[in-house]
């Protein structure tokens, strides 16, 4: 059923960053370690210690930019959002609201009823994290400051999707740009990706925005969704009751799936933002964003045309494996040597992934390397062994280091193709089953299954299937 309310969702994703220093000192970024082991007068806020912004946090920011495709602002600035919280030792966050870097971008998303939508990006701006508060000893809570002054990019959407699938859509495809890019590992649990989503409804046809609610630092997509859905629900029964949704940050609650209010929602005034006078205006040259187009990966969107083009492999395929970056490299390494683009898609999608799996490894530390699997795929195609013999010859590389080929050649794998070869085993099968014989003689032709079993038992699965084939239908019916 169609509800009379139509949907609007727009997202503020934080996006930490994975450069080896914080934003505005030299302290290292390392998650997990003893608290308060990575601070120094700058990110302790202490006075008269001064900010110096990192290069690379710029670099990743264009970057970014350039992948969404907004424009990179030639001057911005860095301003103080003011306010008090113990994480906070500054009173302020440095942040950018005027001029930030990355403006009027966009992301294209498959919607679920699968047609193609554009996402608008509003801006996308360098910030700086705040601590962390431990709550982990009962009455007095602790400080651990590692974590202020981590690099964040902040990426906010026009309000454009219609549904919380949509709202995941989005932010699947962001993550994977910003993993792809390599400026975020992509960490979900340890709060590398963390989203913000703004939820209002309107009546269908009405031009005017409804109040929004923001749902704040919800932790998995799953979570995501169920938090939207749930608010989707809870404002259209206020609405229904003719009642009015207050504009206000509400949190989310894992254990019973509902949202609940946490405070009225602040407003930007309310910051008294101002231009850090500690940091000047940051100018950016044409030269510098030229230096980091050049620099950009090839994206998933791009890769996945290229593969179904070049290679001619199903779009499916083509999705599956330039998911990831480093899969991506593999397969397109593989088929660079070897050539058949489907045989390959197969070959990395099934017993590449399968065996990955089984020993948790990563693709980039897959023991057997492209060009190794190559030389195996080469002997599939030349019928010098079976698909099936393969996976065998496949297992035995991953354990040992060495070539399909001589693989093949010490364990006399070599599939036998010559037919004189095969007459006499299958002479051996029909003198030895004669009732299975005369069944298929009297037109149980479905035996011939069982003949071709028992043909690859005695031949330890090394007979050629089509030549094997070919001599038990000659035989048994001559
Ligand atoms: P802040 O939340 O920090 O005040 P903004 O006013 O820029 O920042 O809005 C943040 C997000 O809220 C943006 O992603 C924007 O698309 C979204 N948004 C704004 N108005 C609405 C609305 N009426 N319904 C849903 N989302 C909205
Ligand atoms: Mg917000
Ligand atoms: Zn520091």
């Amino acid at each position: 059923m169609l509800s009379k309310y139509e949907v609007v969702i727009g997202l503020e994703v934080h996006v930490q960053l994975t450069t080896d220093t914080k934003i505005f000192c030299h302290c290292a970024t390392r998650f997990g370690n003893q608290p308060n082991s990575q601070t120094c007068p700058v990110c302790l806020g202490l006075p008269g210690s001064l900010p110096v912004l990192n290069k690379k946090v710029v670099d990743y920011a264009i970057l970014t930019g350039l992948a969404t495709h907004c424009s990179i602002a030639s001057r911005s600035l860095l301003a103080r959002k003011n306010y008090f919280y113990p994480d906070l030792p500054k009173g302020y966050q440095i942040s950018q609201l005027e001029l930030p870097i990355c403006e009027h971008g966009r992301l294209e998303i498959d919607s679920p009823e699968g047609e193609r939508r554009t996402i608008g990006i509003t801006r996308i701006h360098m910030e700086e994290d705040a601590g962390k508060l431990l709550h982990d000893s009962g009455a007095v809570s602790r400080v651990d400051l590692n974590r202020a002054c981590t690099p964040l990019l902040e990426i906010v959407s026009e309000p454009d999707m219609r549904s919380s699938d949509e709202a995941i859509a989005y932010l699947k495809k962001l993550h994977q740009i910003v993993v792809y890019l390599g400026v975020c590992d992509g960490n979900l649990e340890e709060g590398s990706f963390r989203c913000d989503a703004n939820v209002s409804l309107r009546p269908r046809g009405q031009k005017e925005f409804g109040t929004r609610a923001e749902l704040k630092n919800i932790n998995s997509f799953r979570f995501i969704k169920q938090a939207i859905d749930y608010e989707v629900e809870r404002q259209a029964d206020i609405l229904d009751e003719g009642g009015r949704v207050i504009q206000e940050t509400r949190l989310f609650d894992t254990a019973s799936g509902t949202t609940r209010s946490m405070r009225g929602k602040e407003e930007a005034h309310d910051y008294r933002y101002f231009p850090d006078p500690d940091l000047v205006p940051l100018l950016v040259s044409e030269d510098w964003i030229e230096e980091i187009r050049n620099s950009l990966p090839e994206l998933p969107e791009t890769k996945i045309d290229r593969f179904v083009r070049e290679y001619g492999i199903p779009r499916y395929d083509a999705e599956v494996l330039a998911a990831e970056r480093a899969t991506a490299d593999y397969y397109d390494a593989l088929v660079k040597e070897q050539g058949n683009g489907k045989l390959c898609s197969n070959w990395v999608m099934g017993e590449v992934q399968r065996a990955l799996n089984d020993s948790g490894l990563p693709v980039a530390e897959c023991p057997v390397a492209p060009r190794q699997l190559a030389g195996l795929l080469k002997r599939i195609e030349d019928n010098t062994i079976s698909g099936k013999i393969a996976k065998q010859v496949f297992d035995a590389m991953w354990k040992s280091d060495r070539d399909a080929d001589s693989i093949i050649e010490e364990q006399g794998l070599r599939q036998v193709s010559d037919l004189g070869a095969i007459e006499p085993i299958i002479d051996q099968i029909l003198a030895a089953n004669p009732e299975q014989v005369a069944e298929f003689r009297a037109g149980k032709e479905k035996l011939l299954g069982f003949f071709v079993g028992q043909a690859m038992k005695l031949t330890k699965g090394k007979a050629n299937p089509a030549a094997l084939n070919e001599v038990l239908v000659k035989r048994l019916k001559g």
